[in-house]
């Protein structure tokens, strides 16, 4: 099956639809037996997707499973309330005390955070490491590395890694290999293929799409499946079978909406490329963007959220481009139908394995599934509120 028929399929098996289009919103905490022989065979299969207690999930959970199974590969996927809470539990599920992880530089705050907070306290060691070490991660590997962690491209910088690289050497070293893969989507890269082990993603970007339910996924091979699958039990992680349902609604048109969020977003890139105000895009596509190589070699598409760097401009300028802006509002997540920006001022301070080449403040952007000529010309109106300040400063 192409990409596009898997994303019309996925998940709709007739043993969760029962003769409907979209798999129904099964609600449960208690699940009732007849008879002493149905509630043994439902204990024994409890982690095979048969009804048992809510907390297993229903129908609508496996049908969303199957779903995210098919668009990233694997043997299963285990559901988190949100995407920080999928990379936290799919970490834990693997590491001890005395362990030690390698973390990508570039990672979303919130994984940072927890490395430094978390896994501190509870006695794992995280060491950081360039976005494009590639192949020479080797050097950082220690004898109780358990587990290496990517995210590419990294949040805000959008440095593309070189997943199998990494992965040819952690492999070696016996290390598993955990990606964030929530800018491919499911779509645009295939963990799997490139040798990652668990591939993690906040379903709440663009699987659900539409800037109304948190959710996470971790998807993992036939080797660490059913260990990722018990952790995320025994730390009693579930999730609403409604928020679910939305999530699989969204599913059904990520191939369109994705296509348009790439079209558009490569058109303003472009765009922005040419201005004067602008120092560098960074956009995987982009050669400007550190990577791209890989982007070129890996995946088979984009979508809507790059940054860019301005080359000049302090605070009151870029706030100045901020505040007036009409169909870009501004907010921290992406992947929604709707154009956000946010600005960066400190992108280098939260780094601490490598330095981020340029010193002038950071605009990063989703690009929504408005018209791209409207979000150029609101763009055009930024400059020159920035433009105005600075000449006037
Ligand atoms: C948003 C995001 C997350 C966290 O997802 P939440 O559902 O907001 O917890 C994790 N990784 C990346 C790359 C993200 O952009």
């Amino acid at each position: 099956m192409r990409k596009d028929t898997k994303i019309v399929n996925a998940g709709r098996h007739s043993k969760w639809t029962r003769g409907v289009v979209n798999p129904p919103v099964e609600r449960a905490s208690t699940v009732v037996f007849d008879s002493v022989k149905e509630m043994k065979h439902a204990t024994a299969n409890r982690g095979n997707q048969v009804l048992f207690y809510g907390r297993r999930g229903t129908s609508t959970s496996f049908a969303f499973q199957d779903a995210m199974t098919e668009l990233e590969g694997g043997a299963g996927c285990a559901l988190y309330p949100s995407g920080t809470a999928a990379i936290t539990n799919a970490i834990l599920a693997f590491v001890s005390t005395g362990d030690h992880i390698l973390m990508v530089d570039s990672a979303y705050e919130p994984t940072r955070d927890f490395c430094d907070h978390v896994l501190k306290r509870i006695g794992v060691e995280t060491t950081y490491y360039d976005p494009l070490i590639g192949k020479g991660i080797e050097q950082l590997i220690k004898p109780n590395t358990k587990l290496i962690f990517l995210e590419s491209p990294g949040s805000i910088t959008m440095e593309v890694q070189d997943v199998p690289g990494i992965a040819e050497v952690a492999h070696q070293h016996n290390c598993i290999v955990m990606l964030d893969n929530t800018w491919g989507a499911g779509v645009n890269f295939q963990p799997f293929d490139h040798g990652v082990d668990i591939s993690v993603q906040a379903a709440t970007k663009y699987i659900v799409g539409h800037s109304d339910v948190m959710l996470g996924t971790a998807t993992a091979t036939e080797q660490y499946w059913e260990q990722l699958r018990e952790n995320s039990y025994l730390m009693g992680q579930c999730t609403s079978p409604d928020d679910l349902y939305l999530a699989m609604r969204g599913i059904r048109t990520l191939g369109v909406r994705l296509k348009q969020h790439q079209d558009s977003a490569l058109k303003v890139a472009q765009w922005l490329q040419q201005r004067d105000e602008v120092e560098t895009v960074l956009h995987p596509a982009f050669s400007s963007c550190p990577g791209h190589e890989f982007f070129k070699r890996d995946f088979t598409g984009s979508n809507g959220l790059f940054s860019f760097v301005l080359n000049r401009g302090n605070q009151a300028a870029v706030n100045a481009l901020l505040d007036g802006m009409h169909h870009f509002k501004m907010g921290y997540s992406w992947g929604g139908f709707e154009s956000l920006i946010l600005a960066n001022h400190h992108v280098g301070k939260l780094r601490t394995a490598t330095s981020f080449s340029y010193q002038s403040p950071l605009i990063r952007l989703h690009i929504g599934l408005e018209d791209s000529d409207d979000l150029i010309e609101d763009l055009r109106q930024g400059f020159e509120r920035l433009n105005q300040t600075l000449n006037n400063q």
